[in-house]
């Protein structure tokens, strides 16, 4: 098989020379970090004054992992390493206690994330003749930009559809011979599902790849995507913190995804002694940006569980490949590619005086999508009330909660002491889902 890189000498770059390379990137990412209040008190704790006090990438050990809870105790501007002047673009997450955390980009950040992005499509075997449907939401998430600048630089011609709206992203694939899309898993499975109601055939469509990333999914759902529509499926991962998608991606191989080590140095740990592990071994994964400027990350615990594929891949590429996501250390749920944490559900909906003290999120499949319950007790006066009143505060809520979690849940209101009471630590969440 003829294999195409789009950077062959980073790409195939032999494992002593990606090493020095991550040593010199290093350096230069200290030097960045130094000027960020956070880091600069913790990394001359650990000794680290200046680049220079890294010597090899054993070093790296002495700096304390960064967590989440730092990014967000770090906002808006903890962890600002260039001037505001040099910033150019921003991403944000969700926010999920009231506080979101933030990635600030430079014009190179952005340069180095598009290239990343291009690697991964060309990857895949795509080149500048297909045509690029990008089918996830653009904005502050990082799934639609991301993945849309790299699809221009390989020279696709690219239609930045967003999600939703399953009508018109049909006949968008089939008007302007889509040839490749960029989807979570459950919405690709709906759209298989919905093109015999809209009467389109897969014979009227040019559809051969799909970039699935956003939320987990299993090894049989890849093949049962890839037979409903006739198409290779390729994995993608990413974290908003380490930009977006393009931190890992298949090759035409398909055999794990390949993560940008030039990029980024990635480290797998046991997440209860925080000890490093081998290849092969599952555990916690740990990011340290290589490239950024803006926003530089040491030992980022990304709670996300995987493993290193040991071995070579067929492709060349030296970069080491990355399992599946296997799952998460924390609670957050993945509800058709978007995070959501119970917390902000909880926030939401106790905002409201009418709410009770009892609610259940419930989670269920519904035509291969995802979706989101939200059941509430209010106050048994509103019962004998006005039967409109109750409605509109059924939509009241519903409004809030699509605002702040960007997902339409359905919303059910509950008599007191009708949902299941709990002691102690209450079972607040019930996913139908079925397991991967
Ligand atoms: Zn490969």
């Amino acid at each position: 098989m003829e294999i195409a890189y789009w950077n062959k000498e980073i790409e195939t770059i032999d494992r002593d020379s990606l090493k020095h390379l991550q040593l010199k990137y290093l350096k230069e990412t200290i030097g960045y970090a130094l000027r960020t209040s956070l880091y600069k008190k913790r990394l001359q704790k650990a000794g680290i004054t200046s680049p220079d006090d890294i010597k090899s990438l054993d070093d790296l050990k002495r700096i304390p992992f960064t967590t989440k809870d730092d990014l967000r105790e770090s906002y808006p501007r903890g962890l600002l390493a260039v001037d505001i002047g040099d910033v150019i673009r921003i991403h944000t997450s969700s926010g999920t206690t009231g506080t979101p955390t933030v990635i600030y980009h430079t014009q190179q950040d952005l340069n180095n994330w598009t290239e990343l992005l291009a690697r991964c499509i060309i990857a895949t075997g795509a080149t500048r003749n297909d045509v690029f449907q990008n089918m996830m939401s653009y904005g502050l998430f990082t799934g639609g930009l991301g993945l849309h600048y790299g699809a221009e630089a390989v020279g696709m011609m690219v239609i930045p559809a967003g999600g939703g709206n399953t009508r018109r992203q049909i006949k968008l694939m089939k008007d302007f011979r889509t040839s490749v899309i960029h989807i979570t898993p459950s919405y690709a499975l709906h759209i298989a599902s919905k093109l015999e109601e809209f009467g389109v055939s897969l014979n009227e469509l040019a559809l051969r790849k799909a970039y699935l990333g956003a939320e987990p999914y299993s090894e049989n759902t890849r093949r049962k995507i890839e037979d409903l529509l006739r198409i290779d499926v390729y994995n993608s991962y990413g974290l908003s913190e380490m930009n977006g998608p393009g931190v890992s991606f298949e090759c035409v191989y398909k055999c794990g995804m390949h993560t940008w080590e030039d990029n980024y140095i990635l480290e797998v740990i046991d997440p209860k002694s925080g000890e490093n592990l081998d290849d092969g071994e599952e555990g916690e994964l740990v990011f340290t940006t290589l490239r950024r400027q803006a926003t530089p990350l040491l030992r980022y615990r990304s709670r996300d569980l995987a493993y290193i594929l040991p071995g070579d891949c067929e492709c060349k590429r030296t970069h080491r490949r990355l399992s599946r996501i296997t799952g998460r250390t924390d609670d957050m749920l993945i509800i058709n590619g978007v995070n959501v944490f119970p917390s902000q559900i909880e926030e939401v909906i106790m905002q409201f005086p009418e709410v009770g003290h009892n609610y259940q999120i419930y989670i269920d499949k519904q035509e291969n999508l995802d979706k989101l319950i939200v059941k509430v007790e209010i106050y048994s006066k509103l019962f004998t009330g006005d039967l409109a009143e109750l409605e509109a505060l059924k939509r009241r809520i519903k409004d809030e909660l699509r605002a702040s979690i960007v997902i339409n849940p359905t919303v059910e209101l509950h008599e007191p002491g009708s949902l299941p009471v709990f002691e102690g630590k209450a079972q607040r969440v019930v996913d139908k889902r079925p397991a991967l």
